[in-house]
């Protein structure tokens, strides 16, 4: 028998990997551009400091949760598959000192109350740092510090730019979605979904 391919077969299989070499381009131009953003959001806002105390990776505590853009979703996604998909994530990190969350008034929640950001380890840190998306770059809560002040045309100026981003990625790309309800809307096999009750 041969298994010489027929030219119609073989042709389509050439256009069909053709395809998918110029999406993987696409994609890789779109998320060296938005690699490019962050580094400027980044030395823009390099004044900026805060004590680091998670708890804006805890949404259950602070009643919000960053959003992300198509494109943002895309490079955290990559991020996750390069330290091995979700399963590397999901881990527990240690409480919230009582001094950050009792000092102000609010009851102790439990670790499923806290809402904690899939990507936060269990040394307290962001797995995915470098890829974290922009809400991430500039979610500082009220303990921050900034020398300068909160430069909001600059944050809109960079949101902008982000969504033009995102519209060229994907239709639609430009509307955000919550963190954890875009990685549950991109598959378990992409990204961890919510984090669960243990
Ligand atoms: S992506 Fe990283 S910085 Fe952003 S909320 Fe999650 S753990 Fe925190």
């Amino acid at each position: 028998m041969s298994h010489t391919k027929s030219p119609d077969r073989s042709n389509a299989s050439t256009r069909t990997n053709n395809t998918k070499d110029d999406d993987r381009r696409a994609l890789a131009g779109l998320l060296d551009e938005l690699a490019a953003i962050y580094r400027e959001v980044d030395a823009s806002f390099a004044g900026q400091s805060c004590p680091a105390s998670t708890e804006c990776c805890r949404f259950g505590v602070t009643g919000r949760e960053p959003y992300v853009t198509s494109i943002e979703l895309a490079l955290v996604q990559r991020a996750i598959a390069t330290r091995g998909g979700a399963r590397a994530l999901g881990r527990t990190p240690p409480p919230l000192a009582s001094s950050e969350d009792t000092s102000r008034g609010k009851r102790r929640l439990t670790t499923v109350d806290e809402r904690v950001c899939p990507m936060l380890d269990e040394n307290g840190r962001c797995a995915i740092y470098t890829s974290r998306p922009f809400g991430c770059r500039t979610y500082w809560c009220e303990r921050a510090t900034s020398p300068a002040g909160v430069d909001q045309r600059a944050i809109n100026a960079f949101v902008r730019r982000i969504k033009d981003l995102a519209a060229r990625h994907a239709p639609e790309g430009d509307l955000g979605r919550p963190l954890t309800r875009a990685l549950a809307g991109a598959g378990a096999s992409s990204g961890p979904g919510p984090r669960r009750r243990r």
